[in-house]
Parts: structure tokens; sequence; C-alpha cells
């Protein structure tokens, strides 16, 4: 492995969205000087280190200037990304947030809706989030920067989501800024996603106002589709020469594979030494993986699929779905 994202969740997020792949975990302010120590842990072992002082909402802390540079200053041979990403929340509260994202060249920044203000708030955890969305669409315009709206469909909110074409209209969007983007997609399955599993949207029961703006909609598959697609591989997920490490509050080191649940922690930072982590890394040694060698698709769609339903996923996300319903079932 040569090239390591460290991506530390240091300040937390001010939402708790209903779809949050990541899954759910208590904010909390890390020690000021944690970030170099995790640079410091991991930094032997790879040729490029990239440290992202954030895993969940970008920029969320009042000195988001300094930590950007701080970030890139702690990066070696490397330079973190800026992604379509920045944080809603602060946008609406801090006036000079909107010239630090044209000093570091931000293009677009997607934001997510789940309806309109009833159900984004709701979606959210957070009221007046709908209000905050469409006030960073209008700030974002202003200055220059393309709003992308993400919208997350289920069969409870469908309708709205097709309401939201009204509400493009009625400001103007496409007129105001040739950039913007809306976008519809279902979501993976895991973390608090999979909670919505009972509401995930039928294929049949998508709008068919929204097809053109659902993505990849040539690759969706009903659940019954995707279980005659599984054969008999066992579970696996690959280690990329550049691997992505998220790192919790806590100092619980995870693969970015899938939510950030016990059984997918690789170690803890202040439990284990970085040869003992590295070694779990390298050698695929963690609870899930391991679990993953002994259990093939085709078994498990058996024991947690329904070959009758319509229900849509893309077919990647379904095998994580079924591997960590197993993976539940056995931690208890
Ligand atoms: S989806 Fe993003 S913004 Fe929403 S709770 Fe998760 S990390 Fe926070």
């Amino acid at each position: 492995m040569k090239e390591v994202s460290l991506v530390v969740d240091m300040n937390g997020c001010p939402n708790r969205c209903k779809h949050c792949w990541l899954g759910h975990m208590p904010n909390r302010k890390m020690e000021e000087n944690c970030d170099e120590f995790i640079v410091d842990y991991f930094k032997p072992y790879f040729e490029k280190v990239t440290y992202y002082s954030w895993l969940r909402e970008p920029d969320y802390c009042s000195n988001y200037k300094e930590r950007w540079e701080k970030d890139c200053l702690l990066s070696i041979n490397s330079k973190p990304m800026r992604f379509e990403l920045a944080s809603f929340y602060i946008l609406v509260r801090d006036e000079n947030y909107i010239k630090f994202l044209k000093e570091v060249n931000v293009d677009t920044v997607q934001l997510t809706f789940f309806g309109l203000e009833e159900k984004t708030d709701g979606y959210v955890g957070r009221k007046n989030a709908y209000n905050e969305l469409i006030q960073a669409t209008n700030l974002l315009i202003e200055n220059g920067i393309k709003p992308r709206w993400q919208v997350f469909i289920n069969e409870e909110n469908k309708n709205e989501v097709v309401q939201l074409l009204d509400v493009i209209k009625e400001m103007n969007l496409y007129e105001r800024c040739s950039g913007f983007k809306f976008f519809v997609h279902e979501g993976s399955c895991d973390g608090e996603n999979r909670k919505l599993y009972p509401i995930r949207i039928q294929k049949e029961n998508i709008p068919s106002e929204l097809i053109p703006y659902y993505l990849d909609y040539d690759q969706l598959f009903e659940e019954k589709e995707c279980i005659g697609l599984l054969n008999e591989e066992t579970v696996n997920y690959d280690i990329e020469d550049h691997v992505v490490l998220n790192i919790s509050n806590t100092y619980d080191v995870y693969f970015n594979y899938t939510h950030m649940s016990k059984p997918w922690v690789i170690g803890n930072m202040k439990e284990i030494d970085a040869e003992e982590m590295m070694r779990r890394i390298v050698e695929k040694d963690t609870f899930a993986l391991n679990v993953a060698k002994t259990v093939t698709y085709k078994q498990l769609a058996l024991q947690y699929g329904d070959s009758t339903s319509t229900k849509v996923f893309g077919l990647d996300d379904y095998k994580t779905y079924l591997f960590n319903c197993y993976l539940d079932d056995i931690s208890k």
C-alpha cells in the first residue's frame, strides 16, 4: 500500500440524517493535537498521507480556515481534496464562509433534500433545515458557486420529491445558474438508511417525472433481480493501493466500505500499536472481513433476501445490505 487517506471525525456533524450511511455517532470534539498523533502513527507505512479533519459535515467548526490549512500542512506528498461539499449549517450562519469556499476554489456544492419543509426537517433531524438549504442555494448562486440538489427518495416521500421540481421552477434555478443540477436516488442500504428498508422505493412506484433525473437508472435492480444475480462467490472486500481509513472521535479505525459499527472496527489507536494496526489492515484480519470469507452471497440471499420484492438497489449496495444483516445477527 502506497497511499493512505486519514478521514477523522474531529468535530462531528450538526445533522442526524435518516439516510446517513456512516451511522449516527455522538458528537465529540477531539483533542487539538490528535491530528499530529494520527499522522505520526500511520506515516512510517505510506509514501503519501492525506489528512482530513472531517468525516461527517466538512468545515463544521469555527476555525474552518485554519483547520483546512492545517490539514494541507499535515498531509505528506499530497493535498486534501475539497470535493463538492460544504457545511450548509455554517454557510447560513457565517458570512465569511462563502468567501472561504471561493478562496479554495469550490465550484459546486451538493445540498441534500428529502422533500418539502416538514419532510426535509424531519429527515435531517433539525428544524429549519429546509429553509437553510433554500437560503444556501441562493447564497451559492449569488456568489458564483453552483448548487447541486441531491434527493433521497423512498415510498414515504416520493410525491414530495416530484414537488421539488415545482420549487426549482419557482426559484428559476436553471435560468439563474447554468450549472445547476438536480438528481434523485435511493441511497445505499447501510448505516441509518438500512432502517428505512421497509419504505425503500419500489421500482414501479418511481414517479415517471423523476426518471430523467434518477441517478444510474439503467443500473437499478429490483431486489428479486439482485437475488437472481448472486452466485456462490464468498463475500469480498478488496484493499486498494490507496487505502482510505475512517477514524471515529474515540480513535476507532475502519475501512470506508460501509457503516462504522462494531463488527467493522479494525482496531483502536489508543489500544494497539501501529504495527499491529497495519498487520490487521494488510492481512484483512478484522472480525467482519474474517466472517466474510465464510459465507457466500447466495447463502445470505436465502437467509435475508425477499425474492418477491421490487425494492430498488445497486447490486453492490444490495450485497452489503445482506452482509450487514448477517453481521448484526451473529454479533447480537
Ligand atoms: S449524512 Fe452527512 S450531514 Fe447527514 S448526519 Fe450523516 S454525516 Fe451528517
